[in-house]
């Protein structure tokens, strides 16, 4: 079933959401939940959904990066952003962990601010410890476009949104955003707006 996702202003976007028990995980209502979730999150579309935007808050989340998202790219730019296909993955009470690296700059968007996008720096790595859709206990350890989804989500689940932590003046609407940044580097978009 696809659910409706919450816009920002919802109160339940600013929630720091609550961890679910291995019988919640386990339960019928919960595994018919994840389902409805991958759902949602295909039909947006989109590459990650958080619990907190279908309206539900508790620490949840679901990501895949499919390979057809890839292929509608231009020349050049999955690889800048080390983005690659990533497999369904349910992400329940996760503890994230930045690793070295430091951060990088791309243009960010949300399910929750649909319209909208924004440079966001990202960790470039992380290390993601949480329990998967059986409650088994699982570490990810991600680079590049599924380190930033990852960060994105987990953000989702401690109420935070990407305007949190934006480059204020690169927001923009997504129209403007093909008119007048898709095709620059970032960096030329920070030295335009004055970041
Ligand atoms: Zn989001």
């Amino acid at each position: 079933m696809v659910l409706k996702i919450c816009e920002t202003g919802d109160p339940v976007l600013r929630r720091r959401a609550r961890q679910l028990t291995a019988d919640e995980i386990v339960s019928e209502s919960t595994q018919v939940l994840i389902k409805s979730m991958f759902e949602t999150m295909r039909s947006a579309p989109g590459v990650g959904l958080a619990a907190p935007q279908i309206g539900l808050n508790v620490q949840l989340a679901v990501i895949e990066d499919k390979q057809e998202y890839l292929d509608k790219m231009p020349p050049g730019h999955a690889e800048e952003r080390l983005r690659g296909a990533v497999e369904p993955q349910v992400i329940i009470n996760p503890r994230l962990t930045l690793q070295p690296g430091g951060d990088v700059e791309f243009f960010e968007g949300c399910l929750s601010l649909p319209g909208f996008t924004a440079i966001v720096p990202r960790a470039l790595a992380v290390r993601v410890d949480c329990l998967n859709e059986s409650a088994q206990p699982v570490t990810i350890k991600a680079r590049g476009w599924f380190a930033r989804i990852l960060q994105h989500e987990i953000d989702h689940l401690l109420g935070t949104l990407y305007i949190d932590r934006m480059l204020t003046r690169s927001f923009t609407g997504r129209d403007n955003f093909e008119r007048n940044w898709k095709n620059l580097a970032v960096a030329e978009c920070k030295r335009l707006l004055g970041e």
